[in-house]
């Protein structure tokens, strides 16, 4: 069980020295391990309910006080597959290839102590699921735990996640409503022609030519089809077709491949839609076959209006007023937390990092979450229990 009852202040060393561990014996998605052993033994330790190996090494530690709503909020574990280069941090990843590159230990140890301060002064009335999300770099970890039944095991009625900003000030967050993270899609296309000489063209059916005008069509998708007050991206990224040995020969194939991007499930299903008409109409036009794969592969975050507005209150009366953020631009890159945020309502706010230090952005193989924010992380995740479960 846990220690005595300290003030809430007292509780910070052991999860910067917990975090400092997390950050060092860094592990990649689904292969969290440690870290989920190490989240389970703390949540325990507080008298918290445990649930693991929920989509793999996820786990889910729930505290219930009664009758009223039930909230989940929810830390990602999982690291990234590239080395740190920090020269003289004390932390340092001591796994080569591996390294804590998106703040994840922070995120780990600020739910933590969440939870633990939650599991002192149980002043609410409803349930938390405190969830700890194996995999989120990509790897499928947020459905993974959706398929393992989250939803069935754990009443949810909102959804919340938290993530480290650079460039936004220690003890200040954003919460925005609306789009916050883009979709992030792959597509590919391969025309299927009839190869024949190059000097006698006219003997097969050229899938160059067409893959020439689809390349340029597709510019027509973002510029004339989707809404232009509308942000998307459709970009070709992979071409293949023929052999630069044999510039006599047509090939009978052209692949093309592309990622896409979207800040609206709309717009999204869109893209899809046009690119398999662009590529097929111009297939049709040349005479030849095309097979279209759209390959779904993270939905964009997309803040609910109420779910914002109860964590910009709980995070002005933790922060301060001066302190909240309720607009910050959206980014294009992912997060998994939109397969949680698909079922019931949810919001996902930025927490201040301070100073991107040595220009050191998330994904830099220098990058550091600071152990600063762990305090204002954990009197936000606090707040929004407190005035989400009030005792009525
Ligand atoms: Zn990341
Ligand atoms: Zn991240």
């Amino acid at each position: 069980m846990s220690e005595s009852i300290t003030t809430p202040n007292d509780d910070i060393s052991d999860l910067v020295a917990l975090r400092r561990d997390l950050h060092a014996n860094p592990e990649l998605g689904f292969e969290e391990h440690r870290t989920s052993a190490i989240v389970q033994r703390f949540l325990a330790d507080c008298g918290i309910a445990v649930q693991a190996g929920i989509g793999g090494t996820g786990v889910v530690g729930t505290l219930s006080t009664g009758d009223g709503p039930s909230i989940a909020l929810r830390a990602d574990m999982d690291a990234l597959a590239m080395p740190e280069t920090s020269p003289d941090r004390p932390w340092k990843s001591m796994v080569p290839g591996k390294m804590h590159a998106c703040g994840h230990d922070g995120h780990t140890a600020m739910l933590l102590g969440a939870a633990r301060r939650l599991s002192r002064d149980r002043s609410f009335a409803g349930t938390v699921h405190f969830v700890f999300q194996p995999a989120e770099e990509g790897r499928g970890g947020a459905q993974a735990m959706v398929d393992d039944g989250l939803f069935e095991r754990f009443a949810i009625d909102r959804f919340y996640g938290l993530h480290n900003m650079p460039g936004l000030e220690v003890g200040h967050l954003a919460a925005v409503a609306g789009p916050q993270l883009a979709s992030s899609d792959r597509w590919l296309v391969t025309f299927r022609g009839e190869g024949t000489h190059g000097g006698k063209p006219h003997l097969g059916r050229d899938p160059l030519a067409a893959a020439g005008q689809f390349l340029s069509s597709l510019q027509t998708i973002v510029s004339r089809r989707v809404d232009p007050v509308e942000p998307a991206v459709v970009s070709a990224c992979a071409l293949s077709a023929g052999d630069f040995d044999a510039l006599n020969v047509i090939p009978d194939d052209v692949r093309v491949g592309g990622t896409a991007r979207a800040y609206s499930y709309a717009v999204r299903d869109q893209i899809e839609d046009e690119i398999g008409r662009i590529a097929r109409g111009i297939a049709a036009a040349n005479g030849i076959e095309c097979d279209y794969v759209y390959m779904r592969q993270m939905p964009p975050v997309i803040n609910e209006r109420d779910a914002t507005m109860r964590a910009t209150a709980a995070a002005r009366t933790a922060l301060g007023k001066d302190k909240v953020a309720t607009e910050f631009p959206p980014s294009t890159a992912g997060d998994d937390f939109a397969v949680f945020a698909l079922r019931v309502p949810g919001a996902y706010v930025w927490l201040g990092n301070g100073p991107a230090q040595d220009g050191a952005l998330h994904h830099n193989t220098r990058y550091d979450f600071n152990d600063d924010a762990i305090e204002p992380g954990i009197r936000f995740w606090t707040e929004l229990v407190r005035q989400e479960l009030r005792t009525r």
